[in-house]
This record gives structure tokens, sequence and C-alpha cells, in this order.
């Protein structure tokens, strides 16, 4: 398989949606980004790395570091987790509170908003400090020391996340926050402001395609923790559009409103495309359509 002409064919084809979309500006300092910056990496089980266009550009992770922090709270806390989250599809925004109310409290997923500040309070009791031990993993897995959160971001996202804020007391109102509410969203909001780059986030990604085994040969997850987290990103990962995602391409993947989205080929690798316009839900309107191209192209989804 030539995955460094499968990658550079597929940013090609991609760099034909740049001007369609919408950078994020809910949150002020995401507005900036470059509408037409595109890039993508593909690491290999084995490390090898293939990448094409701004691949080496750091780019606000958003939501994607919620695997991470999933995969950490697993690997910390067991299934413990799946008391106080739910592993459906919302079929909601990922910023919804309808559910929750029904719900009494317990978010759908571990991948929409408020089930990830679920996940981040678990890390948080778990470990002491869920962002700097999100931070760790990244750069030990990406063999990069230099990645780091964005403080003008998380500041600028906790300046507007009156939303976050409300899903946070209301799942606190039922219980199911175990720290204080706002020591909570300051991490939430350290974790998702973290920058790496498509070639950092392939190569963090290795570890599900590795069926929880780390760079280092560490076993993180079992076999079948990793094969639930793939499952749960294949279902709920790319926001209200997962059915989509999954017909395009074919791969778990989750997606972040910086643009970004990475997606795991097991036994294979990671590849991870980005670009920040976003369609309306959510997702990467270029780096979906290369990684369409990709797994179209190379026959390697999971189907
Ligand atoms: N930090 C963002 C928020 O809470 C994450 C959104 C996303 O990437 O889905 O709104």
């Amino acid at each position: 398989m030539n995955y460094q002409e499968l990658i550079d064919d597929a940013v090609d084809a991609a760099r034909t949606h740049l001007g369609h979309g919408r950078v994020a500006d809910y949150i002020p300092a995401l507005a900036c980004a470059d509408p037409n910056a595109i890039g993508m990496a593909l690491a290999t089980v084995d490390g090898e790395v293939f990448q094409a266009g701004d691949a080496d550009r750091p780019f606000s992770i958003q939501s994607i570091s919620k695997l991470f922090t999933l995969a950490l709270v697993l690997a910390e806390g067991g299934d413990a987790l799946w008391r106080r989250v739910g592993r459906e599809p919302s079929g909601n925004p990922f910023n919804s509170l309808v559910q929750l109310e029904t719900e009494h409290g317990i978010p759908r997923n571990p991948f929409i908003n408020a089930g990830a500040i679920v996940v981040t309070d678990r890390l948080l009791g778990l470990t002491g400090d869920a962002a700097e031990h999100v931070r760790r993993f990244l750069r030990s897995e990406s063999e990069n020391p230099n990645l780091a959160t964005n403080a003008a971001i998380a500041a600028s996202e906790a300046e507007h996340g009156h939303r976050n804020a409300a899903l946070a007391h209301f799942i606190a109102s039922h219980g199911n926050l175990d720290n204080d509410v706002d020591a909570v969203l300051a991490q939430y909001y350290e974790h998702c402001a973290i920058e790496a780059s498509c070639r950092d986030l392939a190569l963090a990604g290795r570890f599900l395609a590795r069926h929880g085994v780390r760079a280092d040969g560490e076993r993180l997850l079992s076999r079948s923790e990793a094969k639930q987290i793939n499952a749960v990103l294949l279902t709920c990962g790319t926001y209200d559009a997962a059915g989509e995602f999954a017909y395009r391409v074919g791969l778990p993947g989750k997606s972040g409103v910086g643009g970004g989205v990475l997606a795991i080929m097991p036994g294979r690798g990671a590849v991870c495309a980005w670009s920040p316009a976003l369609d309306p839900a959510g997702n990467s309107v270029a780096a979906v359509a290369a990684l369409d191209a990709f797994t179209t192209a190379s026959g390697l989804s999971v189907f």
C-alpha cells in the first residue's frame, strides 16, 4: 500500500472543498484560525509516518481530547465510569442540555460535552490533574515534548462557557460530579485547548489501532477496552453526524471544533486530517473530505 501517494491524493481532493464551511467562532479565540489550512498525517502501528500539507502545524484539538480522557479514565479506573455516563448516540448537538433532564444527569455518551465533563471529573478524581495527564500522554505517544495547552484559548472558552457551566451544574445537581464544578470546568477547558498537529495526533492515536498497546509496548487498555472505545468513536465520535461519517469514511473517529478529525484503522494505524472550516454539525468539511477520499481510494475502512 503506497500510503504517501494515498495521503497526497486525499489532500489534493480535499483542497477543492476549501472555502466551504465556517470556522468556529463561539469560542472567540478560535475564530482567527486560517480557513485555507489543510493537513493530513498517517502513522502506522510500527511508527512510520506519512504526511501532506500542513500536517506539522499545531491546532486546537478541542473535542479530540475527549478520546484521550476516556482512554485514560478506563485505564486508571476501569469500567466503573459506565455507571455515570452512557454509550448511545445522542441525536442532538454536542452541547445540548435536553436529554440530561430526562436521563437524571447521566449523559448519553462520553463524547458530547456533558459526558466529557463527567469523564474529566472522574480523571481529575483519579489523577489529581486531568489536563496534565492528557498532555503527558500526548507528549509521550507523539514524542513531541513541546505539546502544550494554549492558555488564551482556554481562557476564551472559560469566559464564554455559559452552556458548559450550565451542563456541569445540572449534572452536579444530580450528584454526578465528585469535584468542585469550577475545578472540573477549568480542567475541561485546559484539555480542549491543547494544541497538537496532525502528525502528533496520528502518532498518539495508534494505541487504539494497536488494540490498547502504547508506543513503548506498555499496555494501556485491554484489547476489549480498546474495542469498546473504537465502537463508541464510530457511533458517537463525530457529533450528530456519526451516521454520515460512518457512511463516508467508515472508521472510528473523533472530531473537534478546531477542525481536526482523528480516525483509527484497527490493526494498521491512525490517520488525522485537519482544516478549520466546519459543516453545520461541527465537523471539518475538508478534513472529512480528505478521509473520505483516503478510505474510498484505499479500501481501508472497517467495512
Ligand atoms: N471545548 C469545546 C466546547 O466545550 C469542545 C467542542 C468540540 O470540539 O466539540 O464547546
